[in-house]
C-alpha cells in the first residue's frame, strides 16, 4: 500500500509574504496545487471560524492562511470561495472579526453561508446513518480543509477532521452535538463519519501560532511555525499528534478513523515530506485539562465516576460580562442566567465546551475532575 504523505513546512510568522511561501512549499511537496485542483474547478476553502476572534488569539484560520490557499488555488486555474457556519454571531460578523472576511473582499472572491441543509447517507462502515451537511460542501468539485492547530476539551485536539464539524449548518450543530455528543467517544465517532462523506481533497494545518492548554476558546496562543498540508486528514492529524507529543491512539479520530480504513494513523505508513518530526517537536505543549488519561477502565466504572474524572466547565464570575452568548449557544441548554450570574446544570452539560468557545470574554475555563486534579499536570511532549 502507498504511504500517505504529510508535508511539514517551517513558516515563521504571518506576513503574507511567509505565509504564501510556506503554504505553497507544502504544496509543491505534494506535487503542487495543480495535483488537486484541475482548471475550472469551483474551490470551497473551510476555515475554522468557529466564533468572532481577533486573528492573534489563534482561535479561527489565521486571514494569511486563508489568502495563500485562495491565490495558490486561483494560480491553479480553479475558482476558489470560502465558506463555513458559526454556531454563534453569523459569519460576515464572524469573518470580519477574523479578519478572513477582508481577504475575500480583497481576493474577490465569494463568501459562502452553510445556510442550505442536505441530508446525506453515511458510508457503510459508519455508525451515524445519515448527516446533514451544507449543500455548498456536496457541491464543490475540491474541498480544502484549513483548520487550525488547537486543544479541545472534548476531543482533544481541533485539527482536520474535527474542523469539518463546521460542514454542519449553524442551525444544526446543537442538535448534532446532543446527538452524538453523549460521551467523547460518540463525538469522535460522528466526525468521523462526516469525514467520511465529505472526505477534503487537501487539508492544510495553520500552525503558525496555535493554541495550547484549555483550547477551543480558553487556550493560550502558542508559537510553532509551522504548515502542515496533507490529502489524508487523518494521516495529518496523527503526524502533528507525533509533533505536539500525543500519541495518536489518544486522539479518538485518527484511532477510529484508521481503524475504519478512512485514513492512516500510524507513522510507519507515512511519508513526511519537508522537515523531519523530530527536528519540528514541540517540546512541553500543554493540552486541556479535561483530557483524560488512558487507564483501560471498563466502561460501567467509567460511568460511576463520571464525576471525578471528568472536567466540567467552569464561569469565573469576576471576569464575566453576562452577555449571555454561552446561554444562547449551550446545545443542551444547561445553562441559565439568573440572579445576575451564570450557572450550569452539571447533570444536564455534556461536556462539549462550546461555552467555553463563544465566551467572547474568555470568562469559562476548565476545572479538572477532581481525581485527575490528584495526579496533576497536562504537559505533553518531551
Ligand atoms: S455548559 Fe458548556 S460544556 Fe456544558 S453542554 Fe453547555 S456548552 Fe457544552
Ligand atoms: S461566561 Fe462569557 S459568554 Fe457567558 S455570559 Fe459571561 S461573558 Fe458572556
Amino acid at each position: 500500500m502507498a504511504k500517505a504523505k504529510v508535508s511539514i513546512v517551517r513558516c515563521p510568522d504571518y506576513s503574507e509574504k511567509s505565509v504564501l511561501r510556506a503554504v505553497k512549499g507544502a504544496a509543491d511537496l505534494l506535487d503542487g496545487m495543480e495535483a488537486f485542483v484541475r482548471m475550472g474547478d469551483r474551490v470551497l476553502i473551510k476555515p475554522n471560524l468557529l466564533s468572532a476572534r481577533d486573528p492573534e488569539k489563534a482561535v479561527t484560520t489565521h486571514p494569511s492562511v486563508v489568502k495563500a490557499v485562495i491565490q495558490l488555488v486561483r494560480d491553479a486555474g480553479g475558482v476558489p470561495m470560502v465558506g463555513d457556519s458559526p454556531s454563534i454571531g453569523g459569519l460576515v460578523k464572524v469573518a470580519s472579526k477574523a479578519g478572513i472576511y477582508d481577504v475575500v473582499r480583497e481576493m474577490n472572491c465569494k463568501l459562502v453561508d452553510f445556510d442550505d441543509v442536505v441530508e446525506i447517507r453515511g458510508s457503510h462502515q459508519g455508525v451515524f446513518k445519515t448527516l446533514e451537511v451544507a449543500r455548498a460542501v456536496i457541491d464543490c468539485d475540491l474541498l480544502i480543509n484549513l483548520p487550525k492547530l488547537k486543544t479541545h476539551g472534548m476531543t482533544t485536539m481541533t485539527l482536520s477532521v474535527k474542523n469539518l464539524f463546521g460542514c454542519i449548518p449553524g442551525t444544526k450543530k446543537i442538535q448534532w452535538h446532543l446527538k452524538a455528543g453523549v460521551n467523547r467517544h460518540s463525538f469522535a465517532q460522528m466526525l468521523v463519519d462526516l469525514y467520511g462523506i465529505i472526505r477534503p481533497g487537501l487539508n492544510v494545518v495553520d500552525a503558525v501560532v496555535g493554541m495550547e492548554g484549555d483550547g477551543p476558546g480558553g487556550g493560550d496562543p502558542r508559537e510553532i511555525g509551522l504548515i502542515f498540508a496533507g490529502a489524508d486528514g487523518i494521516a495529518v492529524d496523527s503526524t502533528i499528534c507525533h509533533v505536539v507529543g500525543l500519541q495518536p491512539p489518544d486522539l479518538l479520530t485518527s484511532r477510529i478513523g484508521s481503524d475504519l480504513g478512512l485514513g492512516v494513523g500510524q507513522l510507519k505508513d507515512i511519508e513526511i515530506m519537508g522537515e523531519g518530526i523530530e527536528e519540528v517537536k514541540v517540546r512541553g505543549f500543554l493540552f486541556p485539562r479535561s483530557m483524560e488519561p488512558q487507564w483501560g477502565l471498563p466502561q460501567p466504572l467509567r460511568g460511576l465516576l463520571r464525576n471525578a474524572l471528568t472536567a466540567k466547565p467552569r464561569i469565573r464570575e469576576d471576569i464575566c460580562k453576562l452577555c449571555e452568548v454561552c446561554v444562547e449557544g449551550c446545545p443542551s441548554r444547561a445553562m441559565t442566567s439568573e440572579g445576575g450570574k451564570i450557572g450550569i446544570d452539571y447533570s444536564k452539560c455534556i461536556r462539549c465546551f462550546c461555552c467555553s468557545e463563544f465566551c467572547p470574554e474568555r470568562a469559562i475555563d476548565i476545572k479538572q475532575g477532581w481525581l485527575l486534579g490528584l495526579f496533576g499536570g497536562h504537559h505533553g511532549g518531551d
